[in-house]
């Protein structure tokens, strides 16, 4: 894939940009080393007034970098807005926090004694490089909730970004440098996926970090592991949502709606299995579906403009597949379905919800990364629990119910990363977020996220 910005709402390719080449890629290599040298004895409090600084920067520029997200890859510029302020409340966030999150902890005396020290303690030291490579589906969130608390614990960062957003992994190198991070400590590699191999296997990259697809996770993960080095991977997901008849189902409806086309539906959190107990099926697919259809599809630029294109051609042909084989095979399309008339420039796909869905279809057990719903009719509990667990995923998932003791079944028994009650998955750095089974493992944000790259240090005296 080359690098380039390609404005998804028209196809135009705006500007492509070369390839960092074997020496590049040393020279940032090099860089990282020493910049970690020194950056990684810094105290929290310098590490806070950087991370604070550059988070004043990107509150400035946030009308900036949201256009220029919209324009490579082409969600809501709302949505853009939203996405660079969420960043900056991550990085405020991380800079009031990392102190605490990182504070040295003391077991008991007793239990310290008995191990023979006359004291110990657990200190949490930075690992060094960390490669992240990143997706274009939240260009900016998705670097910031690796970026932030990283820095904070002393790591450098090394962002190998999605091919189409070089604009927005420059501006994050950038971005860093006028906060007057050391030089080094955060470097923007524009490569291609290739390139990935040969930078992780260096020895003076410690550890990885993913969020992307299930290839490219289980890709980066084997050369880790046989490099032996620490990674957090951040796949794909299927999440339920779940409607049982006690649930707000006006409030269920609205929300099922902004759950499933999010960010034009490209969301690893967005809810794409809406599985509806029988009692409040007809109610919820009848509201829902008017409401999907009635979204408004097109320019993301126009703040009238509910759902833009897919960031991708391919991304794009994927989804059509995955419909066409599911109404091939019996689902009906209550609407969408197809290209929405008119928009014939971009990669535009309509709103679309299926029902009658059966696992010999492609769309029961693969992510949808579109604006498409999948609905299923249940008849109980235990039905509902065992349909939402019916995936290779384990993001997050929703349910909507005010019985008590039904919250209670679904906290212990839904395999996945998060359970939100009547709402929506939403990330925010005080809660840990990731998944299980093949949606990946370990933890980004909150005190989880930020020990994931620390060398987590006993320190005894005898
Ligand atoms: P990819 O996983 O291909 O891209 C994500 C990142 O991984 C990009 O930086 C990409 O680089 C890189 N990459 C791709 N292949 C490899 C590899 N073998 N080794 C190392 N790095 C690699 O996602 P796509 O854009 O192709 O999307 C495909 C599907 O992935 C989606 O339909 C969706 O299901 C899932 N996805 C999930 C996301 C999430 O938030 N969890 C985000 C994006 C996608 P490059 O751009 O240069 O290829």
């Amino acid at each position: 894939m080359p690098i380039a910005t390609v404005n998804p709402a028209n196809g135009e390719t705006l500007r492509t940009f070369d390839e960092l080449g074997a020496d590049g890629i040393e020279r940032c290599l090099a860089a990282a080393v020493s910049a970690f040298r020194r950056y990684r004895t810094t105290d929290l409090p310098e590490r806070a007034r950087l991370m604070s600084r550059a988070a004043d920067l990107l509150e400035e520029d946030q009308e900036t970098i949201a256009r220029t997200m919209t324009t490579e890859m082409g969600k809501p510029l709302a949505a853009a807005r939203a996405e660079a302020a969420k960043c900056v409340k991550a990085m405020r966030w991380y800079a009031g926090h990392a102190e605490i999150l990182l504070a040295d902890e003391y077991p008991s005396d007793t239990e310290v004694k008995d191990s023979g020290a006359a004291r110990a303690r657990v200190h949490y030291r930075p690992l060094g490089a960390v490669l992240a490579v990143m997706p274009w589906n939240f260009p900016l969130w998705q670097v910031v909730r690796f970026a932030a608390p990283a820095l904070m614990a002393g790591n450098v960062g090394l962002l190998k970004h999605a091919s189409n957003v070089p604009q927005t992994a420059l501006y994050l190198e950038d971005l860093f440098r006028r906060a007057g991070y050391p030089e080094g400590c955060f470097q923007t590699l524009l490569v291609g996926s290739r390139a990935v191999e040969g930078i992780l296997r260096d020895p003076r990259v410690a550890a990885a970090t993913l969020t992307g697809s299930e290839p490219a996770g289980r890709s980066v993960a084997a050369i880790a592991g046989d490099e032996i080095k620490k990674t957090v991977l951040e796949l794909g997901g299927s999440d339920p949502y779940v409607v049982m008849p006690s649930a707000d189902l006006d409030r269920a409806v609205r929300t099922a709606v902004t759950a499933r086309v999010q960010n034009n539906g490209q969301s690893c959190i967005a809810a794409k299995r809406f599985i509806v107990h029988t009692d409040v099926y007809d109610h919820f697919a009848e509201g829902f579906t008017a409401r999907m259809a009635a979204l408004t599809v097109g320019d993301p630029m126009a703040d009238t403009t509910d759902v833009g294109p897919l960031a991708s051609e391919q991304g794009r042909a994927d989804l059509e597949e995955l419909v066409d084989d599911a109404v091939r095979r019996g689902a009906a399309a209550l609407c969408g379905g197809g290209r929405p008339k008119g928009l014939d420039a971009g990669w535009f796909y309509e709103p679309t919800v299926l029902a009658g869905i059966t696992p010999d279809m492609r769309i029961h057990h693969e992510e949808a990364f579109g604006p498409v719903a999948t609905l299923y009719r249940v008849g109980g509990l235990d039905e509902a629990v065992e349909l939402a667990n019916d995936t290779p995923f384990g993001l997050s998932s929703n349910v909507w119910t005010r019985d008590p003791g039904e919250q209670e079944r679904f906290a212990r028994d839904i395999e996945a990363g998060g359970v939100f009650f009547n709402g929506m998955t939403a990330s925010h750095p005080a809660l840990p977020f990731g998944g299980v089974k093949r949606s990946g493992y370990g933890r980004e944000l909150s005190g989880h996220g930020i020990r994931e790259f620390c060398n987590i240090t006993t320190v005894w005296h005898g």
